[in-house]
């Protein structure tokens, strides 16, 4: 139930109708949308300058944790527990109030946002600073057979699913003889070549590979990993030399590496490529990119052609013509942000932006809130780190210094667990890699997590069929044939027999 910093508009407002704004609030309301990279930063920099008395903080989410998504490749491959990734929100945010909704509108304009709860109908909340920390949505195309068949690598659900998925089609498998169903469940395709992509393919093939040793039934070579990228490099986050290496890498590792090639179609499972290859494969997971939460559009806040919300270097809300939209905010993957190291660019839609961005906004709402002078955000890319499955990872930073291999996959570790919100999530991670180091990694699969009622559902008795009054039925229905309408025909003939 929303508390009193919370109090839900008390009606919905028609569409175009202007909310009375009221008296002005004795604790200004800050309501951050989004609990992500942004959204946890941004709340708990501005709870830490600012005390209850002289700012009122709301979070707005679905999911009741912030997922530090850099880490969802090991999750996927096991390396790190699937619940260490997530930051809970109510754990980590203490002196906000948090609400588990979707937005589902903004009136900036009336300074009202509509939540839509997963159950129960949506409601409106008023506020007098808005932070919008929405993030992205995965960017798909129309190819026929991918909302069937694909799955994203975008949040601790999917990364879940797919490690389920992928190590119960290698249990399935090890138990069928047809050598066309074993092809086919042993071939796992990866659409989208940037980072994202690239973790999650070498961090599930090296867990695949090591899973498949435990198995007599089934050899390294039948494992099929096919990446499918459609511009001529892999990685354009690090340097074409890096990249190169990476490319060499995974092809040692036998995967398949299809560049400028596009995913035409997959319905069925049937994978047709742009270069002609044909092939059937069961797993297909999309990692091609991201565009703005397209929630944004049904906002009066201005956006540019990708969706973002327009700001300026100030983390503002601005117009077209750059002038500052009141009382409005954004920063991370949702929004356009100046980049200052790089003149006429915008800053790239990822974590090390994100969270630096949400620091300093709550810095900033700390100055708004205290007539202050906003500062500029500006940070210089300071690189970037893969990990490539165990012990493997390239990494450049500061834009010179390039690193391969173990020193690398350290780097990745060292500087992601450092960057992962909570000092409890920190530990938890080490205290699980080093158990890992210890007791290897575990790969057994729960497919079954994803329908855990099925078999109960199986061993459930169903309710006898009620007697019904042959009187009231229609005179064919008694002379039914199926076992059900007879056991109902013979069981209504006895209580009409018992009634005479
Ligand atoms: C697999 C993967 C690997 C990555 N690896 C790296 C990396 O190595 N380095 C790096 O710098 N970046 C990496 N990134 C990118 C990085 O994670 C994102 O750029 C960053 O998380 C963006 O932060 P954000 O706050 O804008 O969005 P998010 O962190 O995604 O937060 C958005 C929040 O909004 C919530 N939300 C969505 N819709 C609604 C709604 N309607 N109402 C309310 N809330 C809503 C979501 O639940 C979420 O909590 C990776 C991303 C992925 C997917």
């Amino acid at each position: 139930m929303p508390t009193s910093a919370q109090t839900p508009v008390d009606a919905a407002p028609a569409a175009g109708a202007v909310v009375p704004r009221g008296k002005p609030r004795k604790v200004p309301r800050v309501v951050i949308l989004g609990g992500g990279s942004v959204g946890l930063t941004t709340a708990r920099r501005l709870r830490k300058r600012l005390g209850k008395r002289e700012a009122a903080i709301v979070v707005v989410d679905p999911r009741p944790y912030m997922t530090y998504a850099p880490f969802l490749p090991e999750a996927a491959a096991g390396s790190i527990d699937a619940r260490n990734v997530v930051a809970p929100h109510r754990r980590a945010l203490k002196g906000v109030d948090v609400l588990q909704g979707k937005v589902s509108q903004i009136h900036h304009a009336e300074r009202t946002v509509e939540i839509t709860p997963e159950e129960g109908d949506p409601y409106w909340i008023t506020y007098d600073h808005l932070v919008v920390g929405l993030g992205s949505v995965a960017r798909t195309l129309p190819i026929p057979g991918l909302a069937e068949q694909g799955i994203g690598f975008k949040n601790v659900e999917e990364a879940i699913a797919v490690r389920n998925h992928v190590l119960n089609r290698i249990d399935v498998a090890s138990s069928t003889w047809d050598p066309e169903l074993r092809k086919r469940m042993l071939t796992f395709v990866f659409v989208g070549g940037g980072f994202a992509g690239i973790e999650a393919l070498a961090e599930v093939e090296d867990m695949a590979r090591y899973s498949v040793r435990h198995y007599n039934q089934i050899e390294q070579e039948e494992l099929r990993f096919v990446l499918v990228e459609g511009s001529p490099r892999i990685l354009p986050e690090v340097s074409e030399e890096l990249g190169g290496y990476t490319l060499e890498q995974l092809r040692k590792r036998d995967i398949e590496i299809f560049l400028s090639t596009f995913l035409n179609s997959c319905v069925d499972g049937h994978v047709v490529l742009s270069n002609g290859q044909e092939f059937d494969a069961e797993t297909i997971i999309w990692t091609a990119g991201v565009k703005a939460n397209p929630v944004l559009q049904q906002s009066d806040l201005p956006l540019d052609k990708m969706g973002r919300v327009t700001c300026n270097p100030f983390l503002q809300v601005v117009d077209a013509d750059g002038t500052p939209v009141p009382d409005a905010y954004a920063a991370g993957d949702c929004a356009a942000v100046p980049d200052l190291f790089n003149p006429g660019q915008f800053c790239p839609p990822n974590a090390q932006h994100a969270v630096r961005e949400g620091k300093h906004l709550g810095d900033n709402l700390a100055r708004v809130l205290r007539s202050a002078e906003l500062t500029e955000y500006k940070h210089k890319n300071i690189g970037a780190v893969a990990s490539l499955g165990m012990y493997k990872g390239v990494a450049q930073m500061f834009g010179k210094i390039k690193v391969r291999g173990v020193l690398a996959w350290f780097l990745h570790r060292t500087y992601h667990v450092y960057a992962m919100p909570t000092i409890n999530r920190k530990l938890r991670i080490m205290a699980g890699w080093t158990g890992s180091i210890l007791l290897r990694r575990e790969v057994v699969a729960l497919g079954s997590v994803h329908d855990p009622r099925a078999e109960f559902r199986a061993a459930a008795v169903p309710p006898k069929p009620r007697a019904v009054d042959t009187a009231a039925l229609p005179p064919q229905k008694a002379e039914a044939g199926s076992p059900a309408e007879k056991q109902q025909a013979t069981g209504s003939g006895q209580a009409a027999k018992s009634a005479s």
